[in-house]
């Protein structure tokens, strides 16, 4: 299928895209990659009468270390951060994520900005800023304002954007030298969407116990699942294996997948536990030798 009509426009400036979406609003959707918005289009599950195309924006691409984030703008490719030396340095958890966003043709075309935008729940951005606990940089009409990411996805591709803001950078906290970190997925095909996600961030005391744990789980409901309850468990335990085996063992009691066509609710938990036991044990794995007791 075809889309339906809409004009097509392409500002230049950020001035000038704020200019058209508070004209546009309601009407309008923001084109960036195209990547997820060309099959929603040509399904004809969205008709918007006005497309602007923020592609030209030359000021939104960018990936800059300031304070204890690093910052990257919306319009920034896939294949940049993933490439980033600054990114592999301060968040090697999103350099190893971004390998799993599907393939490199769509890596070379998808913007991140446009990945948090689409608040897929099964997307590996949207799991590894909730893990971290990074912000959203939005803008619009009335300016600039920071969301924390648990106030962003509301569910199944809804955020709290307005139809007259965009997302203009991303905050990801930088991940401490000391600590460890891990991105696993399991999906059907490599470069699918995954079935199940989870993102790890593991910190050290100097007693070699977990001293902060961060974990995120994604495809098992409307939005990633930040599992406070299982950090709070491991903080101040040995990060032994029989520790993260209890630890995940009543992963069901924190998770409420839905059955759908490629797995059911049950496997869905399952597969939860699993790749959390997996992706702690990794990361504990990568703590610098120093730090492990
Ligand atoms: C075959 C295939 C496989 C894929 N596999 C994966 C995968 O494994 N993991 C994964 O995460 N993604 C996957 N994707 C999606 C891909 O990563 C998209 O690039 C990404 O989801 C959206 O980025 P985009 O720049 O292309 O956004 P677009 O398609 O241009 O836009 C997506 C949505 O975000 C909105 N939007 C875009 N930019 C902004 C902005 N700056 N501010 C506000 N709203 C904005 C648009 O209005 C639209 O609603 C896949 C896509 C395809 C076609």
């Amino acid at each position: 299928m075809k889309p339906a009509k809409f004009n097509y426009l392409r500002p230049t400036t950020l001035e000038e895209a704020i200019q058209l979406l508070e004209e546009y609003g309601e009407d309008a959707k923001i084109i960036s990659g195209g990547q997820s918005l060309i099959p929603v289009l040509n399904m004809r599950l969205s008709t918007p009468k006005y497309l602007i195309d923020v592609s030209r924006i030359k000021d939104l691409n960018y990936i800059k270390k300031d304070g204890p984030f690093l910052a990257i703008g919306a319009l920034t490719r896939h294949y940049e951060v993933e490439e980033s030396e600054l990114v592999s340095k301060y968040c090697p958890l999103l350099s190893e994520g971004m390998k799993n966003v599907g393939h490199p043709q769509i890596r070379s075309r998808g913007t991140i900005g446009g990945s948090i935008a689409h608040a897929d729940p099964s997307a590996e951005l949207p799991c590894i800023i909730s893990a971290l606990r990074g912000e959203v940089v939005i803008i619009g009409p009335d300016g600039e304002r920071t969301v924390p990411t648990e106030e962003f996805f509301l569910t199944y591709l809804l955020t709290s954007l307005e139809p007259t803001e965009l997302v203009k950078e991303i905050r990801f906290p930088i991940i401490n030298e000391n600590d460890g970190s891990a991105f696993v997925e399991i999906t059907r095909r490599h470069g699918d969407f995954a079935l199940v996600e989870v993102a790890a961030v593991v910190g050290l005391d100097e007693d070699g116990h977990f001293s902060s744990v961060r974990l995120a789980v994604g495809g098992v409901g409307p939005t990633p699942v930040v599992l406070e309850e299982i950090e709070d468990f491991l903080n101040g335990k040995e990060p032994k294996e029989v520790v993260i085996t209890e630890a995940v063992s009543s992963m069901e009691n924190y998770l409420d997948p839905e059955s759908d066509l490629h797995s059911s609710r049950e496997y869905r938990i399952h597969l939860a536990s699993v790749l959390t036991k997996k992706a702690l044990l990794t990361a504990i794995n990568r703590v610098p030798k120093g730090m492990v007791r």
